[in-house]
């Protein structure tokens, strides 16, 4: 029988930094509908919605619902849910706004330049002569972010 003064397994000591770590964590709040979002895409693993400070319009974030902050800590089964998951969007994307060019991007670690550590990937559409940039320099409109939502769950619904 395992006693109190047990020491914690590595997998038991990853669950507790984690859940510590999702109580305060943004996306954790969005997810658990503590923190307002304008959603794009959810399925049993992975949420999408608009980032708040796009780098151009329609730049969407695709997350798993589990805490993780990168990609060392996140579960391979949900790296790969998000990856589906980024796939569909893109497709929104292209149908809703035609961009000439879309990046993914997925930053790991401050040196990277990572700002909220909770695992997601950057769907940025680009167009020739744009600037090579990972983050935007302010807040969007919400208005702008509530119409993009809606039309990109509009062609979700037809993505298959
Ligand atoms: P990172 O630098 O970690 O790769 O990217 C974090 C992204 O999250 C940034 O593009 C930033 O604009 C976005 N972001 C930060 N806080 C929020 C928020 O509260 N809501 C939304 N929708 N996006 C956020
Ligand atoms: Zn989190």
């Amino acid at each position: 029988m395992a006693r109190a003064c047990d020491p914690m397994s590595r997998e038991g000591v990853r669950a507790v930094a984690a859940r510590d770590a999702s109580i305060q964590c943004i996306f954790c709040r969005i997810v658990r509908g503590e923190a307002p979002s304008h959603p794009v895409y959810e399925d049993e693993h992975t949420l999408a919605f608009m980032d708040i400070a796009p780098v151009s319009d329609g730049h969407v974030l695709v997350i798993p619902r589990a805490h993780g902050a990168t990609i060392f800590e996140v579960g391979a089964e949900d790296a790969a849910a998000v990856a589906r998951g980024a796939k569909r969007v893109a497709h929104a994307l292209r149908e809703v706004l035609s961009p000439p060019g879309l990046m993914v991007g997925q930053l790991n670690g401050e040196a990277a330049g990572q700002t909220v550590f909770h695992y997601h990937v950057h769907l940025i559409p680009r167009r020739e002569g744009d600037a090579l940039r990972i983050h935007g320099r302010g807040p969007a409109r919400p208005e702008r972010l509530a119409e993009l939502a809606a039309s990109l769950r509009a062609a979700l619904a037809k993505v298959p």
